[in-house]
Formats: structure tokens, C-alpha cells, sequence
């Protein structure tokens, strides 16, 4: 099986007591049945905590938060699972986060979660963004339809040759993106297949722009869950004038390795689209540290798979996700 993943994937290492923003905060921790019964079989002070922090609820068991921190976290920022059985005591959750796989059957992709601010300084770091194929002795059957998959890696192939080499702006490069994405969806419906005309999709994008505001898109996300009061207070704050540094092209190549293919699932790529473009849109305009702003952007957007959905969903009816006002904020 090819397995593929990005230069920078096995550089990571968890910084932990140096991290400015622990995994081990604000979210329960789900916790696969394996380890749950594991847990719960254990003897003593440990076992019996952990028998006290445990909650089944109807999509299994989790690990509730206490005082917004995880309940086993010790004081000087250690795991008390970790410190006392090991790290391969950790559920699954705690002993895979950040990494990312993407298993299509016979091949595979990894990747890191921007959730993580270590993590997202390696992704947002411009040295380590070349990609690795290995093969392993595993095969496997392919777990998708052809022909969408070898559209999908195409049109992914000719988009990010064209993102390495082009001397746009960002926003011009993420409205050659949308339109792009429109013929890539038409293809994938069906039609013609796509060609990417940089010169043309910039001059349509320019065509359908209309003056927009990004309070819409703020407000759009004020609307979907939300787990940090700063999340709160950074989405009610005015909208900063973006600064479209070269950093946003590697925020954009994030983006796509990470949804582009999983459009195989329903076909969909537009809607995956207009998430990547609307997040960079909204990152841009929160303003402050990309970094920072983008990983927390990842905690409270990418982490939760209700408020993922809400934006697919979002894309064909929300009215600041349309592509008039996405071009608008992009162009105007
Ligand atoms: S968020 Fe990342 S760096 Fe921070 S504690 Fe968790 S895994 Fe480690």
C-alpha cells in the first residue's frame, strides 16, 4: 500500500508543559470501548478515578471535562494515565491526536491536525511542505469509485502545481479556486472535465464580485457551536483589513490535503471549497496571529464534525457562503 504524508509529519513532537493551548483543555475526550474497559478493570486510586470520570452517554463513552480541563491532568501538566501505565495506555484519541489518516483502502494519506500549535507551526512553516510516498508490504482493495477518485487527484495535482508556481494574491488564488472547483464539480456531475484557466477564472470571479462585508461570515460562525469564550470574543470583534502574506497559500494547502479527496464519499467538492475558502476569508478577517488564529479556528471548527457539516450544509443556502459574497470579500 502507498502510504503518503507531508515532509513535516514525522517531525512532530508533542511540546507538551511549553504548548499555549493543551489538548487536554475544553474538550471531552471520547474514549474508544477498548480502552473504557480497560479503565475500568484497573485497581486502585486510578481505576477508581477513572471509574468516576467516565460517562456513557449514546455515542459512547467519554471523559468529561472538569473546571474546562481534562480530569487527568495532573497539576505539574502531566497525563496521569501516561505518567503511570504508559503512553500505549492512552486511548485512542489521546495516543493518536494530532495525526490525521485518511485510509481509502489501497492507498493512504496522513497529515497533522492545525488544532495543535505545534502542529500548526510545522504546517505553517514553508521548509517541510514537500510530500513522501512509501510503500508498504499491506495491500488492500480500493474502498472508492474510480473514476471520482482519478478526477479528484487530478484536478488536485493541476491545483496545487498551480498554487507553487503562481504570482497572484491570495485572494485572486482563491478565486481562481472557486471557480475552478464549479468546473471540477460539473466534471464530477458528469460533464466535461475541467481545465484550469487561472486568467479566465480570475476575469469571471472579478465579473461576479459584488461589494460584501464580512459581518455575514462572522455572524454565520457566531451561529455554529462554540467552545472558547475567546472564540466568542474574536468573532464578535470588527473585522480586520486581512494580510494576505505567503503564509495563507500553506493555510490553503492544508486545507486541501485534507478535504479535497474526501469529496469521493458524496461527490461533493464545491462545498469542501467553499469551506477552505471561507475559513481563510474568516481567518483573514479575525486578524492577529495566523497562526494562533488559525489553530484556534481548527479547535472549534475542524473538531467538531456538527459544525463541519453545518458548513457543507451552509454552502448551498447560508446566505454568506455564496459565491457572490465569498468573490465580494475577495475582491472588493
Ligand atoms: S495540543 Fe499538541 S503540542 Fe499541545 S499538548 Fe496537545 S499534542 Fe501536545
Amino acid at each position: 500500500m502507498e502510504i503518503l504524508y507531508p515532509k513535516y509529519y514525522k517531525k512532530f513532537s508533542c511540546i507538551a508543559a511549553a504548548c499555549p493551548d493543551s489538548c487536554c483543555q475544553e474538550w471531552d475526550v471520547d474514549v474508544d470501548p477498548e480502552s473504557a474497559q480497560y479503565y475500568r478493570s484497573l485497581q486502585g486510586p486510578l481505576g477508581d478515578r477513572l471509574r468516576q470520570v467516565l460517562q456513557d452517554t449514546e455515542d459512547g463513552t467519554v471523559m468529561v471535562i472538569e473546571d474546562r480541563r481534562c480530569p487527568m491532568w495532573r497539576q505539574d501538566g502531566l497525563c496521569q494515565i501516561q505518567a503511570e501505565l504508559g503512553h500505549q495506555a492512552l486511548c485512542q484519541v489521546c495516543r493518536e491526536f494530532p495525526r490525521l489518516r485518511h485510509d481509502y483502502g489501497d492507498f493512504m494519506e496522513l497529515g497533522l491536525e492545525l488544532s495543535c500549535p505545534e502542529a500548526a507551526r510545522l504546517i505553517l512553516s514553508d521548509e517541510d511542505r514537500d510530500w513522501i510516498a512509501e510503500t508498504t508490504a499491506e495491500s488492500g482493495e480500493a474502498e472508492y469509485d474510480s473514476e471520482t477518485m482519478a478526477s479528484l487527484l487530478r484536478s488536485r495535482r493541476e491545483f496545487s502545481a498551480f498554487l507553487d508556481t503562481t504570482s497572484l494574491s491570495v485572494p485572486e488564488i482563491l478565486t481562481v479556486l472557486l471557480l475552478y472547483a464549479h468546473d471540477v464539480q460539473e466534471e464530477l456531475d458528469g460533464g466535461a472535465t475541467a481545465v484550469l484557466q487561472p486568467t479566465q477564472n480570475l476575469a469571471d470571479g472579478i465579473l461576479f464580485a459584488k461589494q460584501s462585508h464580512s459581518v455575514p461570515l462572522q455572524e454565520f460562525f457566531l451561529g455554529l457551536e462554540i467552545l472558547t469564550p475567546r472564540w466568542e470574543q474574536r468573532l464578535q470583534q470588527p473585522s480586520a483589513t486581512p494580510d494576505w502574506n505567503g503564509q495563507y497559500k500553506l493555510l490553503l494547502r492544508y486545507f486541501i490535503s485534507r478535504y479535497w479527496l474526501q469529496a469521493v464519499s458524496d461527490y461533493d467538492l464545491l462545498c469542501r471549497v467553499k469551506l477552505m475558502i471561507a475559513a481563510c476569508i474568516l481567518i483573514g478577517h479575525l486578524g492577529g496571529n495566523l497562526q494562533e488564529t488559525s489553530q484556534l479556528f481548527s479547535k472549534e471548527i475542524e473538531n467538531n464534525p456538527d459544525n463541519v457539516e453545518a458548513i457543507l450544509d451552509g454552502a448551498y443556502t447560508a446566505s454568506a457562503l455564496t459565491d457572490l459574497n465569498l468573490l465580494g470579500l475577495l475582491l472588493n
